[in-house]
């Protein structure tokens, strides 16, 4: 297995933060010791690639440890095989017909009646059409 996090990934993150630091703090003393605006632009406009170099730098930084992640996470699922059968999540319904019995309505959202979201609550069971006549909407949770 390679190494996710590379030793060169480091070094980029380092070097671009470090390039754009220097061109920031040059930028920057060459706006404070100009009084005229039209002098001030140039330095301003490096201060400016300065910040975007470090922001390039840590941006970098960030990708490479969504690869990491990405590259463990491929690791260890290919470890789990049954992971691919895995049942879904409680409250998932991932039924492709409406219940024959209706759906639960709150003040705004409809659900299935088997969704997570209408635990423990005593909220009557209706047709679709009735919950679309008061106005509510699916909910996001169990997608009736
Ligand atoms: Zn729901």
């Amino acid at each position: 297995m390679t190494t996710p996090w590379t030793r060169v990934d480091a070094v980029r993150t380092a070097v671009l933060a470090a390039v754009g630091a220097v061109v920031w703090a040059v930028g920057w003393f060459g706006v404070s010791g100009e009084p005229a605006l039209e002098d001030q632009i140039a330095p301003m406009n490096l201060a400016v690639v300065g910040v975007v170099l470090i922001g390039i730098g840590y941006s970098s930084w960030f990708l490479a440890g969504r690869r990491a992640v990405g590259t463990r996470r491929r690791a260890v699922l290919a470890l789990v095989p049954e992971v691919a059968a895995a049942p879904a999540p409680v409250g998932a319904n991932t039924a492709s017909t409406p219940p024959a019995d209706g759906f639960l309505g709150s003040e705004r959202l409809y659900h299935r009646p088997d969704c997570a979201m209408t635990a423990d609550r005593a909220w009557e069971v209706e047709p679709r059409a009735v919950h679309e006549r008061a106005g509510r909407t699916p909910c996001g949770v169990c997608r009736p």
